[in-house]
C-alpha cells in the first residue's frame, strides 16, 4: 500500500502537540540530513507555539544551504493544451466549464512559446496539460522533441496526467527530465467530492502513477498535495509517506515536492477554499518538507505571493518559478481568458533573480544534473551525504554569467555580478574554485553551456 491512511489519521490524532524538548530532538535528527520518519514529521506538523515554528524554520534554512548551497534554481511552466475531459471541482480547465475558449497548441505554437521563453533567459521548462486523449502522450512527446531540436532550453520536465507504463516510457525516451504529478489530496472521501468525472476519479491509478513511471525508466518524479482541499497535516503527512514509500521501493525519494495553494479559477465549481492554508501555514509546511526530505527540490510555484516567496527561500524552498502564464499560448500571445488559475506574482524573470540576489542568494539557471546522470537514487545518495552542494554552487555561478552576459538589463546587472562573486567566493573546495573562475573567462569570450 503506498499511503495508509488510517495510520496518518492516527498519528495526527492520537499524540498531543510535542514538547520544546522533543522538537529539539527532532530538529537535531534533521541535522544529519537523513530525512525524518513519519512519526517525528506527525509531531513537527503539530507544532503551534512561535518560538518552536521559527526554530523549525531556522533549521530547515541551514538543512538547504548544507544540501543545495545558497543556490535558488527558476524554470518556467508552458501550458500546451486546456482541453480535459475531467471534473475537477476547483480547476478553470475542467471539463464542464464551458465559458472558457479551448486551445491545444500545435508543435509549431510550442516552440514558438519556448523561443521566446529561452530569449527570456529561461533553461528549464515545465510542460503541464490538460488530460484528454486526442491530445495524449504522442502528443506531449512531439512537444518535447520539438523543443530540444529548435530551443536552446536544456531540460524539460512534464507535469501531465498519470499514464500507464508504456505511455510512460515513451515519455521517457524523449528526454523527459522530472515526471510530475500532484495526488491533489491523498484523503480518499476527500478525493472523491473533488475530482467529480473523467478518469482522474480513480484515487488509486492516480496514486501508483509513481511506482509505474519509476519502473517505466523515469528516475526523478515529483509529487505535491494541492493545499487547501483537506487538512494540510493530513496531505503534507501523506505526501512525506508517499516519498518514503519510493525511497524504500526504488532507493529514490520524491525528487521534488511542490507546494501548490488552491488559488480562484474563473469557472471553477468551488466556490471557497475547504480548508484555508494560511501564509504561516505555507512556511511551516516548505521547512518540514526540507527537514524530512532534505534531497526533495522543494518548488514554489507563483501561486504564491512576492513576498511570501521572497520568504520561503530563507526556510527551506530551492526552485521558484516565474514569469508564469497558466494560458496555452500565453508567452508568445497574451490572452488570459482561457487561463487555469490566476497567479500571485507576476515579476519578470529577471525581477525574481534580482530580488533572489538581493537576498543574498543565489539565483540559478543551472540542468546540470538530469544531463550528467545525477539522477534517482544516485542523486538521492548523494544530496543526503552534502554531496551536491559544489556542483550546485559551481553550476549557478555559471548559469548566471551567461544570463548576465546574454540577457541582464542595465541595472540589474551589477547586483547579479555581485551574486556571481560572492557564488565564487563561497565555492568551498579551491580547486574547484579556481576551475570555475576559469570556466568564467571562456563564457566571457563567448562559449556556453559549460557545466559540472
Ligand atoms: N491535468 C493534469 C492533472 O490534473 O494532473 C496536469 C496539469 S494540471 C493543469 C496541474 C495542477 O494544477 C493540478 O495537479 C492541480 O494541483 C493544480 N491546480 C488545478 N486547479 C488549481 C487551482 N484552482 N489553484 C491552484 N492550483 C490548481
Ligand atoms: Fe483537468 Fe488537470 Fe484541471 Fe483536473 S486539474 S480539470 S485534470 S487540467
Amino acid at each position: 500500500m503506498v499511503i495508509d491512511g488510517k495510520r496518518i489519521e492516527s498519528l495526527l490524532k492520537e499524540s498531543p502537540s510535542p514538547s520544546r524538548k522533543e522538537v529539539l530532538s527532532i530538529l537535531r535528527k534533521a541535522e544529519y540530513l537523513r530525512g525524518l520518519s513519519i512519526e517525528d514529521t506527525a509531531l513537527l506538523l503539530k507544532v503551534e507555539d512561535p518560538d518552536l515554528i521559527s526554530l523549525i524554520h531556522s533549521t530547515a534554512g541551514r538543512v538547504k544551504e548544507r544540501v543545495f548551497g545558497r543556490r535558488i534554481v527558476l524554470f518556467v511552466p508552458l501550458y500546451l493544451s486546456n482541453y480535459c475531459t475531467n471534473g475537477c471541482v476547483y480547476c478553470g480547465f475542467r471539463a464542464g466549464n464551458m465559458d472558457i475558449g479551448r486551445k491545444a497548441l500545435s508543435v509549431d505554437e510550442i516552440v514558438e512559446e519556448a523561443r521566446v521563453l529561452e530569449r527570456r533567459g529561461f533553461r528549464r521548462v515545465l510542460l503541464v496539460c490538460g488530460e484528454d486523449n486526442r491530445w495524449g502522450v504522442d502528443y506531449i512527446v512531439d512537444a518535447v522533441r520539438a523543443i530540444y531540436r529548435h530551443t536552446d532550453i536544456r531540460i524539460v520536465h512534464v507535469n501531465a496526467p498519470p499514464m500507464d507504463v508504456e505511455d510512460l516510457r515513451r515519455l521517457k525516451s524523449s528526454g523527459v527530465g522530472v515526471y510530475q504529478v500532484f495526488q491533489e489530496t491523498y484523503h480518499i472521501p476527500t478525493y472523491r467530492k473533488m475530482h467529480l468525472s473523467g478518469r482522474k476519479r480513480d484515487y488509486t491509478y492516480r496514486l501508483e502513477v509513481m511506482d509505474r513511471a519509476i519502473e517505466a525508466g523515469f528516475q526523478d518524479v515529483g509529487i505535491g498535495a494541492l493545499l487547501g482541499l483537506y487538512d494540510y497535516r493530513y496531505d503534507c503527512l501523506a505526501t512525506v509517506a508517499h516519498s518514503i514509500h519510493l525511497y524504500e521501493r526504488f532507493g529514490t525519494h520524491a525528487h521534488t515536492i511542490s507546494i501548490p495553494r488552491l488559488r480562484p479559477a474563473k469557472g471553477a465549481l468551488l466556490r471557497e477554499v475547504p480548508h484555508p492554508v494560511t501564509d504561516v501555514d505555507i512556511k511551516k509546511i516548505v521547512s518540514i518538507y526540507r527537514l524530512s526530505v532534505p534531497s526533495a527540490g522543494v518548488v514554489v510555484s507563483t501561486r504564491e505571493p512576492s513576498l511570501l516567496r521572497d520568504e520561503l527561500i530563507r526556510t527551506g524552498a530551492t526552485q521558484l518559478s516565474a514569469g508564469s502564464s497558466t494560458t496555452p499560448g500565453g508567452y508568445a500571445h497574451r490572452e488570459d481568458s482561457i487561463e487555469q488559475f490566476s497567479i500571485n506574482d507576476g515579476r519578470s524573470l529577471e525581477e525574481v533573480m534580482v530580488s533572489i540576489a538581493r537576498a543574498g542568494f543565489l539565483p540559478s539557471l543551472c540542468t546540470s544534473c538530469y544531463r550528467s546522470g545525477r539522477v534517482g537514487s544516485h542523486f538521492t545518495e548523494t544530496t543526503m551525504e552534502g554531496g551536491i552542494k559544489r556542483f550546485c554552487q559551481a553550476n549557478a555561478v555559471l548559469t548566471l554569467k551567461e544570463y548576465i552576459e546574454d540577457h541582464a538589463r542595465n541595472g540589474c546587472t551589477d547586483v547579479l555580478k555581485r551574486a556571481v562573486t560572492t557564488g565564487i567566493r563561497d565555492i568551498e573546495d579551491p580547486s574547484l574554485r579556481e576551475k570555475v573562475a576559469q570556466r568564467l573567462n571562456e563564457i566571457e569570450e563567448g562559449r556556453r553551456d559549460i557545466y559540472f
